[in-house]
């Protein structure tokens, strides 16, 4: 009897579910198909880096537990060939993972920011959670489950410096995914949005022209909580917990993974 409750204890988390990772070829979204795959998943890896993808995926150990496709999230065909592959590869889809990000352009004044790159950044950003949400509930509705994790950011609570762009994407995933766990609800899909604060990925490393070592150290300063650094791994274990059955009544969350940044005030100096 011992011996059962402690095996039981170690069961993989995600033991026999399918995942597919939108943006999964490097950063966050590689963090977390590595956790799911080791947590007993199977991950489809849909990016638009192929080299990285496949690299990822062939890692993880071949297509009996992970592949990769090809697939621009802004491009509607491309979501819903990633989601239909899963489902012909693998059988089914438990978990989708719209993950697909930009920074877009630094400018966050306004009349010197560019038409085009709005649109971009929210053609990404948005558009591709949306179209990620989209495809996945039509294959979840006839199972009557599944889980849709979008990934928005300390950016979707207050911009606090972020690119306009990048802040108004986040802002809208959050607004999506309220929207949707509100319908998807009633046939036993949950949806929910991770927030991570800054994280080095090469995303950050491009946008701040800094190693990964400085960025950490850059993003380090701002936290309430000290001598933690936020690593990719820690969001992808969050994610993980919304993608468990462990989350089973948790849907409409905005998951913030940022040692409590997005609620310092100024007034809270006196702490130090
Ligand atoms: P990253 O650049 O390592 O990962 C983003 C991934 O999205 C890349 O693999 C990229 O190829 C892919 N991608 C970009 N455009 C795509 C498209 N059109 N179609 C398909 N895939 C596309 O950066 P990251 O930091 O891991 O970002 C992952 C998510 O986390 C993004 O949504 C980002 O906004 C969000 N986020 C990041 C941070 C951070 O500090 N790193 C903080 C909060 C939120």
């Amino acid at each position: 009897m011992a011996s059962a409750s402690i095996s039981s204890s170690f069961a993989r988390r995600l033991e026999g579910k399918v995942a597919l990772i939108a943006g999964g070829a490097t950063g966050i979204g590689k963090a977390t198909a590595k956790l799911f795959a080791q947590q007993g998943a199977r991950v489809v890896i849909a990016d638009v880096q192929d080299e990285h993808g496949l690299a990822v995926s062939n890692e993880l150990g071949g297509s009996s537990i992970a592949s990769y496709i090809h697939c621009d999230v802004t491009s509607e065909p491309d979501v819903k060939n990633a989601v239909d592959t899963t489902v012909d590869r693998y059988g089914k889809l438990d978990i989708m993972f719209n993950n697909a990000g930009i920074a877009g352009s630094p400018q966050w004044r306004i009349i010197e920011s560019e038409k085009s790159d709005f649109e971009k950044v929210l053609s990404i950003n948005l558009l591709g959670c949306y179209l990620g949400t989209k495809h996945a509930a039509r294959v979840m509705i006839p199972t009557q489950q599944g889980s849709i994790i979008s990934t928005a950011s300390v950016a979707s609570l207050n911009p606090n410096g972020a690119p306009l762009a990048y802040a108004c994407s986040k802002h809208a995933v959050v607004a999506l995914m309220k929207s949707t766990a509100i319908e998807l609800g009633k046939y036993g899909i949950r949806v929910n949005c991770v927030s991570p604060a800054g994280v080095a990925t090469p995303m950050t490393t491009k946008a701040l022209g800094m190693d990964e070592e400085k960025v950490e150290e850059f993003m380090a300063k701002h936290p309430a909580l000290q001598g933690v650094k936020l690593k990719a791994n820690d969001v992808a274990q969050a994610v993980m917990y919304l993608a468990s059955d462990e989350s089973r009544f948790v849907s409409g969350l905005n998951l913030v993974v940022d040692g409590a940044f997005s609620i310092l005030s100024p007034l809270d100096s006196h702490f130090n």
